[in-house]
């Protein structure tokens, strides 16, 4: 177990490249034992110093590395971290969290770090841009075209964090503004910034990132809102009054600073009508409702505040709820038997069941009150709270339940009759993070969803299908987005790539095909090529350049064409085979199978000797535009759209990836086929 903190120690702030300690300063309690454990200051730094820096330091360092440098320099760091996380455990403790619970926190926390080095590696390229979209066509002749182009802010994202997730809330954020190239403030919340400091003193210890990329202040933030600029960025996770104050500052509004919210929300639960007491799904549901009421002691912002019930089965669910939560084990969280520790603090605790007596104004206590054992810990000064459970018999017309967060163990059961009204309930939250839906009629599942969907960031289907499998309720996913609309914030955290845009600035840039190939390395159809007497693929990875590109030889079609291939692929379908269907359909005669266009199309442009060229592995983009008959000659032309240098592994040959626009005209220069491929070819260099 832990033990008391002997004393307290004052925590530094990590400002343009220095450790900075404050004076005086806040007193933070041990959450389990409430004995003083640190003292956090932020006076005397100077923050316009701070942003400064980040803008010219941060910004300049960044601004060397692609999407690729920076995936490869967050898994490293993901690995050094995750070889310390004994370390942070030790420290989560003091904040009330059980090992499970840590481990959301830290390695859920380090886990986006390598979720979002792989998305970047995945889905980015090599680049310090991004090509966003297709290419526009904004002319008949071809000559004027447009394209979405996103490049890194020239500023700072300053996270300000809540005291939940002194981890994940710190790396979740960081991971995608650290991809785009943007460098970070994180402001821990006073009350766990001792975890936080722990992490970022790993993180520098590293020495993984570039100078400036990432700095910490823990305290207030003083006047540092003052000097925020243009590109500057703000997110807040936190309370909705907080975020209302800090997003209408004078100069957020004046300079449109972009400021992303997650607050309060009021996430739900519906249990369908189909389900009984004795189905898989009513013990799913009670399992998901205790699990978030004790996992963190309910402070996940995630976390089900609202249950909504059948009438019908409201007596079973209490009688559930009131067996499965007396098994839980409260007390000093470092102990092994202990599955639910303290709030984060004896104030946060009280502020609770402040709460939790307003909520009593429109609900009554249905299980709660002090259970009669506690392991280690004190009741008082820890933040020790019971779970507990409120039953609002009107939840139509009760306001208090749908309004007020008790950031905590607590929940409230609100009985509904008929779909509609289970759907008008959990809009009651006026938009929430997520709800939960547990049904395994499809139907009911259907009409639930789109119920309620337009007010929730993201919602989970439970059944005994995928409960096995299911990341739960609570779990926001580095794939997925995670921020809800109204009063949840309207922010959108995580969700792949889409986080990673908050950072990047989208510029429509509007040219010709030439300038635009030539501002963004890619092949854009009617810009110039360069033609060669060497063959394409004769060449290595380094020699192709974006733009070389192939016009093949001629082919004419024929009728053993069509019928070759149909008895090669098995496809004889009509308007391949059948003459006198084929003239009745829309193409008017019998066309050639749109397969055996791209087939020949590869046996015009191929070199087929051994070669730099090592495989196809894909194609995209295929659309088939003109039909092609028999009597009628086709073409190709093979142009270098894109090259992407492949990582190489230990023993592998070097390659990288190119991919070639390929476009099959017919005898009047008409495009009847146009399709990329992507081949891997290889490099002469490693
Ligand atoms: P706060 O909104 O008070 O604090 C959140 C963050 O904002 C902290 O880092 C805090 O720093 C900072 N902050 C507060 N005031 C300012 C300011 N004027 N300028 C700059 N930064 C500021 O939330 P708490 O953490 O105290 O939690 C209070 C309640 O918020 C909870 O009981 C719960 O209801 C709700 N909450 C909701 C969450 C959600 O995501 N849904 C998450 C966490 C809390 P400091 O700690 O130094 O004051």
């Amino acid at each position: 177990t832990t033990s008391p903190p002997s004393s307290a120690r004052s925590l530094a702030s990590f400002v343009h490249g220095q450790w900075i300690h404050g004076q005086g300063g806040t007193e933070v309690l041990d959450a389990v034992y409430g004995a003083p454990l640190a003292r956090v200051s932020s006076d005397g730094i100077d923050f316009a110093q701070v942003l400064r820096y980040g803008r010219e330091t941060g910004c300049r360092h960044l601004s060397r590395t692609t999407f690729h440098d920076r995936a490869r320099m967050l898994r490293a760091l993901a690995s050094y971290l995750l070889e310390r996380k004994e370390a942070f455990y030790q420290l989560s403790f003091h904040t009330g969290t059980t090992r499970r619970d840590g481990w959301v926190d830290i390695e859920g926390g380090i886990g986006a770090l390598f979720s979002y080095s792989s998305i970047a590696r995945r889905e980015l390229p090599n680049e310090r841009f991004l090509l966003e979209g297709e290419v526009e066509q904004l002319s008949k002749g071809g000559s004027f075209v447009g394209r979405h182009v996103l490049v890194p802010r020239e500023g700072v994202a300053l996270h300000i964090n809540a005291y939940n997730f002194p981890v994940w809330g710190m790396l979740e954020k960081f991971a995608p503004n650290f991809i785009a190239g943007v460098p970070a403030i994180v402001k821990p919340a006073t009350q766990t910034a001792y975890l936080t400091e722990a992490v970022v003193r790993a993180i520098t210890e590293s020495g993984l990132l570039p100078e400036g990329a990432l700095q910490l202040i823990c305290g207030g933030t003083g006047d540092l809102f003052d000097h925020l600029e243009e590109q500057d960025l703000v997110t807040f996770t936190g309370s909705a009054a907080t975020a209302s104050c800090l997003k209408v500052h004078p100069n957020i509004v004046a300079r449109s600073i972009p400021f992303n919210t997650e607050a309060d929300s009021l996430n739900c639960i519906v249990l369908g009508e189909s389900v009984r007491p004795h189905d898989p799904e009513f013990d799913l549901f009670v399992r998901e409702v205790a699990g978030e009421m004790t996992s963190k002691a309910g402070q996940k912002c995630t976390a089900i505040r609202r249950v909504i019930v059948p009438r019908s089965v409201t007596g079973e669910v209490v009688e559930a709820l009131r067996t499965r939560l007396s098994g839980v084990t409260l007390g000093d969280p470092s102990r092994e038997d202990v599955r639910m520790g303290p709030l984060v603090s004896a104030h946060q605790r009280n502020e609770t069941r402040k709460v939790v007596e307003a909520l009593c104004g429109e609900a009554e206590l249905v299980v709660g009150g002090e259970v009669p054992e506690l392991r280690g810990g004190d009741w008082e000064k820890g933040g020790f709270m019971a779970p507990t459970v409120l039953l609002c018999e009107r939840p139509l017309t009760a306001n208090a339940p749908h309004e007020l967060e008790a950031f905590g163990p607590v929940v409230t059961l609100m009985p509904y009759e008929g779909e509609q009204e289970a759907s008008a309930l959990a809009r009651r939250g006026r938009g929430s993070l997520v709800a939960s839906i547990v049904t395994y009629d499809r139907t009911e599942a259907r009409s639930l969803f789109f119920g309620l969907a337009s007010a929730h960031g993201r919602v989970l289907m439970l059944n005994r299908d995928n409960a096995g499998e299911s990341t739960g309720h609570g779990s926001p996913l580095p794939q997925l987005k995670h921020g809800g609309p109204g009063r949840a914030g309207g922010g959108e955290e995580l969700g792949g790539l889409r986080s990673v845009k908050h950072y990047l600035q989208r510029t429509a840039l509007q040219a010709d095909p030439t300038t635009l190939m030539a501002l963004t390395g890619e092949y854009v159809r009617g810009a110039q090529v360069s033609e060669d007497a060497v063959h394409p693929f004769r060449k290595h990875f380094e020699q192709l350049q974006v733009g070389d590109s192939l016009l093949t030889h001629r082919r004419t079609v024929t009728e053993t064409d069509l019928v070759n291939f149909a008895n090669v692929s098995g496809d004889t379908f009509y308007a391949h085979t059948d003459e006198i269907a084929a003239r009745d359909s829309i193409f008017g005669r019998r066309v050639a199978h749109g397969y055996f266009l791209v087939s020949a199309a590869a046996g015009l442009f191929v070199s087929p000797a051994p070669g730099p060229v090592l495989a196809n592995y894909g194609l995209e983009h295929l659309r088939f535009i003109e039909s092609v008959g028999i009597g009628d000659t086709i073409r190709a032309r093979l142009t270098v759209k894109s090259k992407t240098a492949k990582d190489t592994r230990p023993g592998e040959r070097p390659t990288g990836v190119v991919e070639w626009a390929v476009d099959i005209t017919n005898q009047h220069d008409q495009l009847v086929a146009t399709y990329s491929i992507l081949t891997l070819v290889e490099r002469t260099q490693g």
